[in-house]
């Protein structure tokens, strides 16, 4: 059997050399395996006839029974087209043609019985049909039809060459009786009977030939089921392999620095959540496994703290530990931010960042090495191969996004060395990584990219914040908005306003930028008012001068390019007008509107657009004036840009899944990966004889990669 489905597509009833060609090029079909994988796109309901006077104009495709009884040709511009009328005893419609004229006048009877099947067209007071399939009546009684047949993915060129859709269910019905329907199954018995699955025959059967709706619903169930279950299966063991193999430096205990910060020198409660997760961090680097940990929290949340008390741990136990930012600015932000709590208690903090001068990147240098620097701040500036640490132990990664893998195993490479080296393997023990984004990803696409890191979750907001005050504004409406500014200024706020910058149009977006700085001088001038302006031309210092400045109060507004979008934490900031919002992503609205909204003031979020909005634009700035919950925003993200735009997904699976749909299926996907984490936690290495299908079915993946490409 296995042997069967590897063959070649070439040689299957039906297929022939050009067809196999097509199928390869075309829809990437290579073998009969390849073939039943796919899957269709949707099924078109056969079971009901429509008399032509029952036509609705909504172009739905229907199938009609009826006589054709005359050609016309029409000329065109170019070429002609073929129009025959078709009639039934309701009434008559036309079907057009404008491609293979000849070959349906010669081969069409007229005045004879046809069922012709195609989407209609309301035009000029007359139903048409371009490209009708059709059959001969008398055929279409002696066919087995299936009520409900699929249509499968197909592109122009494979449908224009003649794989049609009516192919495609040819060639289907063919392999499925060269291979008696008969297909290993790849799940084990106690799921299959627990859930009520369909067996594999069954499912692969019903999803491309459905008896009914009820037996499709079924077979989806069981494929998608299967699909996500082996992703998670793989997920898991890669964590569990992950544990057990990569040793991290063990922090025995919870000592002095964390105590002491903790009863002494905290300057605000810790909220629920940030406790539960520094129970969670303090779990993995108390065990013997290297953490390695994603801890997501909507801005504002307050991470900042966990990684500091993070890094507590890891200077309790005499280790090191680092924090790496995106750009200087946050770095700088970061390293202010945290001197001051470091030296309440004695701890050696440093910054590293480009703009680090010769000698004190010596000494940092220096000083890292013989263990006297406890904590390093920075941007990518800690990768260099000139830092290196004398004992690392925890890493922390700030906005992951803008970080690479290839960053993050640069990393690994500055911990500590290993005293119990091993013969083989280099003898470096990686440091405990803890990863922080601001960007939600909703749980369940987590679950799928990440699915080999561990999780946790700041869903909780510190009290007392006030809900941003989000309002959508046209073009038109600018002076009340510069009103509104003038008055918020009076009361003593400062206020962010933020211009798109794509790389596509740089060009364009800095004559905006420079062109909204102008207007803004001229509207508030000096010396009442003092403006900063940041952007990416800029030198970093000149950047960190003018951020200053407006971190100081100093300048009362600030113009800038996304430059500010993380992290930044200027509290007296409480306005934030966001220029062109419609060119804004909704996660990068939600980063920016997150600048603001950080001390005791009403804070507001104008997002300012032009009248021409498309409809996902419309889509974001509602959901942006709707909601502020970070995970909500998140969502409806992933809805309108499906998860291959969203960083990370690109290396996992969930791209390449065939049949289920990670937001669709999310509730497939929480069974799927329990059951999958049950049959682990029992058998982690799948030795019991009732796990031999997985075992299979796994080996075949890993082989693969592709999880399709295992049944056999
Ligand atoms: P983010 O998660 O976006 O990095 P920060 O760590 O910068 O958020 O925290 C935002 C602000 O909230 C900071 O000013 C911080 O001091 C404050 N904060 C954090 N945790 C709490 C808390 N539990 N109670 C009160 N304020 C808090
Ligand atoms: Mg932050």
């Amino acid at each position: 059997m296995s042997s069967k489905l590897q063959a070649p597509i070439d040689y299957l009833k039906g297929v022939g050399p050009n067809r196999a060609d097509l199928l390869r090029s075309e829809l990437g079909i290579h073998t009969y395996q390849d073939l039943i994988n796919l899957f269709p796109n949707r099924y078109l309901d056969r079971t009901k006839y429509y008399k032509i006077k029952e036509l609705q104009r909504n172009s739905a495709e229907v199938q009609i029974i009826g006589n054709i009884t005359g050609f016309k040709e029409i000329a065109q511009k170019r070429g002609k087209r073929l129009l025959a009328t078709f009639q039934d005893d309701t009434g008559r419609m036309d079907l057009v043609w404008f491609r293979g004229q000849k070959w349906i006048k010669e081969n069409i009877k007229p005045n004879t019985p046809y069922v012709i099947f195609g989407k209609v067209n309301w035009f000029n007071g007359v139903f048409s049909m371009p490209h009708p399939e059709f059959e001969l009546l008398k055929v279409h009684e002696q066919n087995l039809h299936s009520s409900m047949q699929a249509v499968y993915p197909s592109t122009e060129k494979s449908s224009n060459k003649g794989v049609t859709n009516k192919v495609m269910n040819n060639i289907m019905q063919n392999l499925f009786l060269e291979t008696n329907r008969r297909f290993v199954e790849t799940l084990p018995e106690s799921i299959i009977s627990e859930l009520k699955l369909l067996s594999k025959s069954d499912a692969l059967f019903n999803v491309h030939f459905p008896k009914n709706n009820e037996l499709l619903a079924r077979a989806e169930f069981r494929l998608k089921f299967e699909e996500l279950f082996y992703i998670q299966l793989q997920l898991i063991l890669k964590n569990l392999i992950h544990k057990s193999k990569i040793k991290g430096v063990p922090f025995k205990s919870v000592g002095t620095y964390f105590n002491s910060f903790y009863n002494d020198h905290l300057p605000f409660e810790l909220t629920s959540a940030q406790k539960r997760v520094l129970k969670e961090i303090r779990h993995d680097l108390g065990s013997n496994a290297q953490m390695n940990r994603l801890l997501q929290g909507d801005v504002g949340s307050g991470k900042t703290i966990v990684a500091f008390m993070s890094m507590l741990m890891a200077l309790d136990n005499g280790f090191q530990a680092c924090l790496m930012a995106p750009t200087a600015i946050l770095s700088v932000q970061h390293y202010q931010g945290l001197s001051e709590l470091a030296n309440k208690l004695n701890i050696s903090i440093q910054i590293l960042t480009g703009s680090s001068t010769t000698s004190q990147r010596r000494k940092i240098h220096e000083s890292l090495e013989n263990g006297d620097l406890q904590i390093l701040i920075g941007t990518h500036a800690l990768l260099e191969d000139k830092v290196k640490f004398k004992n690392l132990g925890l890493a922390i990664i700030d906005e992951q996004h803008r970080f690479g893998v290839a960053q993050r195993s640069k990393l690994w490479k500055k911990g500590p060395s290993s005293t119990l080296s091993n013969e083989n393997e280099t003898n470096i023990i990686p440091p405990h990584v803890l990863v922080m984004t601001a960007t939600p990803i909703p749980r369940t696409l987590a679950m799928s990219v990440y699915g080999d890191l561990d999780i946790s979750v700041i869903d909780e907001l510190p009290p007392g914040r006030q809900a941003i005050k989000t309002v959508h504004r046209y073009d038109s409406n600018r002076l009340k908005v510069m009103r509104f500014m003038r008055d918020e200024i009076e009361k003593g706020r400062q206020i962010y306003i933020v211009y798109p910058l794509i790389q596509e149009s740089e060009h364009m977006d800095y004559k905006d930028l420079m062109d909204g700085y102008e207007s803004i001088i001229r509207e508030f001038p000096q010396p009442k008012y003092q403006i900063s302006i940041v952007h990416g031309k800029m030198k970093p210092v000149d950047k960190e001068f003018e951020m200053q400045r407006f971190v100081k109060g100093e300048t009362q507004i600030m113009v800038a390019t996304t430059v500010i979008e993380v992290g930044v934490n200027v509290p007296n900031a409480s306005v934030m007008i966001i220029e062109s919002a419609e060119r804004f992503g909704l996660s990068q609205l939600h980063q920016l509107r997150g600048r603001v909204g950080r001390g005791a003031e009403q804070s507001f979020c104008i997002l300012m657009t032009s009248h021409k909005l498309s409809q996902d634009s419309k889509v974001r700035l509602e959901t942006m004036t709707k909601t502020s919950d970070g995970f909500e925003i998140a969502e409806v993200d992933l809805r309108l840009r499906g998860p291959g735009d969203i960083m990370g997904t690109q290396q996992s699976g969930v791209l390449n899944l065939k049949i289920a749909d990670v937001i669709k299926d999310r509730d497939i996907l929480q069974n799927a990966r329990f059951h999958a984490k049950r049959i682990l936690s029992s058998d982690p290495s799948l030795i019991k004889p009732e796990h031999k299908t997985i075992l299979n079915a796994y080996r075949e993946i890993s082989k693969y990669k592709n999880i399709w490409n295992y049944i056999s």
